[in-house]
């Protein structure tokens, strides 16, 4: 058997039957990476030492008939975004490269009671700002089915990791697209959850009002299995809402499900590769008997440009605390004035500066009104178009990116360019409704194929219907 392709599922059969150990697996992980990551450079640090014993511990309860939790031994990767006690946490940032977390994140406190092992910090665009991992302060991470190709971003190095079996799966962020992006560039399968549906508390805040965690997995059952383990209430986010999630196991009801194509999002534009591989899944899902409808959804055009709004002045707020006092970094010049200059003037990379100068500017007296105000009226009506589209079908099916991974260094000087990436995945953000990206088809990263993704939309808080059709897909 090859371990490096389990699933999360058949791990979890197999360890229940004995047929491996967690530290066998946990073995193997940890040996890809070092055999691999040299090379993708998905991850930023890698536990070792720790992931070991955790596998050793999962291994004792097996040994003396414990009951272990659903998913205890499985090996996964963290987004670097994420506190975990006592190990560095960057954000893929200088100011932050030598803060060590004092506390657990909430998604972290939670895997670990599962007994969860984790294997290490992936890398990411700086403060999940980009969609390529250009951005982040440390290393660019390559794409495991072409290395001169960007796997994607903001997750960019959670979704290598996972396509190039260096993890069983992983979790990430996704603001505007963060997840699902990377998960279309890389052949694997992201859930941005519901806003509110998974706790923020201890992810390293970018916009506060979009951040959602979310896992990135290899199948679908798999993403679904974990997104049900850190959803819920936390009362350490007042956003965070009391959600109890319950799958759809009738395959009857889940084909009664009616499915939107948005006809604003099937543009000319689209990449070749992406509009057939877009066609064949709705052409699989037709055959599977789902009934699709033409919908609309008029106000798509205005997201992208209320997204550089919103967020950027988010951005610019929730970045005020990185001053180089308090948080690792502290060079401690004469004055503060210098102290903020020096610290925050060379911690920040050139994408953070630009979105903290744009939040700045738009949030100022005499501007504030004309822009972020403005934006927030029309985030009102993108999401009224997802309410009104949501009452004539159940999910709407997508392409997630305009085009296949793209060459690193092809858009990095090109802010525009590479935001123009998220022109499908930032909608759902802005609405705050859950989001699933899915590969067309089954990849492997030695088969010289590019991976081309689609993306299922539902209604807030029914995650389980876009799993459901999800998981009848790969399946079938
Ligand atoms: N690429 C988008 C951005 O740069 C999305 C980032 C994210 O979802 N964290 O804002």
């Amino acid at each position: 058997m090859d371990l490096r392709r389990l699933t999360i599922t058949s791990f979890n059969e197999g360890l229940r039957n004995k047929k491996f150990s967690a530290r066998e697996i946990t073995e193997e992980f940890l040996e890809s990476i070092a055999e691999k990551d040299e090379e993708i450079g998905a991850y930023l640090s890698v536990f070792g030492d720790q992931s070991l014993d955790t596998a050793r511990q999962v291994d004792e309860k097996i040994a003396a008939g414990e009951e272990i939790p659903e998913l205890a031994g499985v090996p996964l990767a963290l987004k670097d975004n994420m506190l975990v006690e006592g190990t560095k946490t960057t954000a893929a940032s200088k100011i932050l490269k030598d803060y060590v977390a004092s506390y657990d994140a909430t998604v972290v406190k939670k895997l670990k009671k599962e007994n969860v092992v984790f294997l290490g910090k992936t890398n990411l665009d700086e403060f999940a700002m980009g969609g390529s991992t250009e951005n982040s302060g440390f290393s660019v991470t390559k794409n495991p089915y072409d290395k001169e190709r960007v796997p994607g971003g903001s997750s960019g190095g959670s979704a290598a990791a996972v396509a190039a079996r260096m993890a069983l799966g992983a979790l990430g962020s996704d603001t505007g697209g963060s997840i699902r992006q990377p998960a279309a560039f890389c052949g694997i399968v992201g859930l941005k959850p519901t806003y509110g549906a998974v706790s923020r508390f201890g992810l390293i805040a970018m916009a506060s009002s979009l951040d959602q965690i979310g896992p990135m997995t290899k199948t679908v059952e798999d993403a679904e299995m974990v997104f049900k383990n850190i959803c819920g209430k936390d009362s350490l986010d007042s956003t965070s809402v009391d959600y109890a999630y319950e799958g759809i196991n009738s395959v009857e009801d889940v084909k009664k499900l009616k499915i939107g194509l948005p006809k604003e999002y099937f543009i000319s534009g689209l990449n070749k590769k992406v509009e057939s591989g877009v066609s064949s899944a709705v052409e699989r899902l037709k055959k599977l008997g789902f009934r699709f409808k033409e919908i609309s959804l008029l106000y798509t055009k205005y997201a992208l440009s209320t997204y550089y709004i919103v967020v950027p002045a988010e951005v610019s707020s929730n970045l005020a605390r990185f001053e180089g006092i308090r948080y690792g970094r502290n060079s401690s010049p004469d004055s503060l004035r210098e102290t903020y200059l020096k610290n925050r003037g060379e911690g920040f990379g050139a994408e953070v500066g630009r979105r903290i100068l744009l939040g700045t500017f738009v949030l100022s007296a005499g501007y504030c009104d004309a822009y972020y105000a403005k934006a927030q009226k029309v985030r009102r009506l993108i999401k009224e178009d997802f309410d009104r589209a949501f009452e004539e079908v159940d999910v709407i099916l997508t392409p997630v990116t305009p085009a296949p991974a793209f060459k690193i260094g092809e858009k990095v000087n090109n802010p525009l360019q590479m935001y123009l990436e998220d022109i499908f995945t930032i909608p759902g953000n802005l609405a705050g409704i859950p989001s699933l990206s899915l590969p067309v088809k089954k990849y492997e990263p030695e088969g010289g194929e590019l991976p081309v993704g689609f993306q299922l939309m539902g209604r807030y808080f029914e995650e389980n219907k876009i799993l459901a059709v999800g998981k009848l897909y790969e399946n079938n």
